[in-house]
């Protein structure tokens, strides 16, 4: 077993994006801007967003946070979003979900420009994803191709457990547009652990603390583990697992990716990746 090192593969993205930062603001006097809208007080959310800033800016990025109050009305959150729409040193907007409870989250992500919807999130660069075009991808299935490289996914039976539209959906999308053979699985599908063993690659994103057991795993199986879960460890400490039995599944798969440092680490990258293609292809296409 090999394991699908998370935190190597993004430091190697991260190396190669450097030099496209520093050249972005040789040409443009400026850094590539990410700007985080936030709204509420909720702790992980508060975590991420810190960490999405920090990576900007830990590359020689431009990163605000913009934090709202809970109390904060819809037209507000829109009418934030509409100024970093309109303010050029803008380049990638993402807006930290869940919004707190009497926000609609359709209207306001589908208010981020297409071009600037670094989350890929807004219904045209989810179309444009489907129609196999150039879009801004979704950053957790995108981490995950990125795991997959070098790997031969061509014709290979993957399934996908989990039809949600920030991981499940884009990362069948992204399986198929490499040739793969895909079969998306959810709460309603049957004999799960049977389909599970046909699968050359198995996603796993669920969001259910070692859901997958190591015998429902393909011998030589290539096994990607989605899924964060914080449950309690010892001394009364929690401790993050997948939605994969670690333990297990490391000895029948032929490469894992591990829960934490192997598909959280990869998002982050991927969301400094799209922050950049932003930039660079709206000053190109202006
Ligand atoms: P959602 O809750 O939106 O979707 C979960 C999916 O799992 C749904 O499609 C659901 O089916 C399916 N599911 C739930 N229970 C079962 C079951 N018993 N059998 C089969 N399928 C089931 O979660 P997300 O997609 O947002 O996230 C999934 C996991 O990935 C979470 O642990 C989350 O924390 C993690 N995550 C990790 C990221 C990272 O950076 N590593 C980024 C984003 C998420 P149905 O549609 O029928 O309800």
């Amino acid at each position: 077993m090999a394991l699908l090192d998370g935190k190597l593969l993004a430091a190697e993205l991260r190396a190669e994006l450097a030099p496209r930062v520093a050249a972005f603001v040789q040409a443009h006097g400026r850094k590539p801007g990410l700007d985080v809208v936030l709204v509420g007080e909720d702790p992980a959310s508060v975590v991420y967003t810190r960490n999405k800033e920090k990576a900007a800016q830990d590359l020689g990025m431009r990163s605000t946070l913009h934090r709202l109050p809970k109390a904060a009305t819809q037209a507000e959150v829109l009418a934030r979003i509409e100024s970093l729409n309109s303010d050029d040193a803008v380049d990638g907007i993402l807006v930290q979900l869940p919004l707190p409870e009497g926000l609609d989250p359709t209207p306001i992500v589908e208010a981020v420009r297409v071009d600037k919807d670094v989350d890929g999130f807004h219904p045209v660069n989810v179309g444009l994803l489907s129609l196999g075009r150039n879009a801004l991808v979704a950053c957790t299935p995108q981490g995950c191709m990125r795991l997959l490289r070098g790997l031969d996914v061509r014709g290979k039976h993957t399934v996908v457990i989990g039809r949600s539209n920030i991981v499940g959906k884009p990362m069948a999308q992204l399986l198929l547009a490499a040739d793969a053979t895909v079969t998306v699985a959810h709460s309603k599908t049957r004999g799960l652990p049977e389909l599970c063993q046909t699968a050359d690659i198995l996603v796993a994103a669920i969001g259910r603390p070692e859901f997958v057991r190591g015998s429902w795993i393909k011998p030589g199986a290539i096994v990607l583990d989605v899924g964060i879960n914080r449950v309690d460890g010892e001394g009364g400490k929690s401790r993050l697992v997948g939605d994969v039995a670690f333990a297990e599944a490391e000895a029948i798969a032929s490469y894992i990716s591990p829960v934490p440092g192997g598909v959280g680490p990869m998002t982050i990258a991927c969301l400094l990746a799209n922050t950049l293609q932003a930039a660079e292809s709206r000053l190109v296409n202006r």
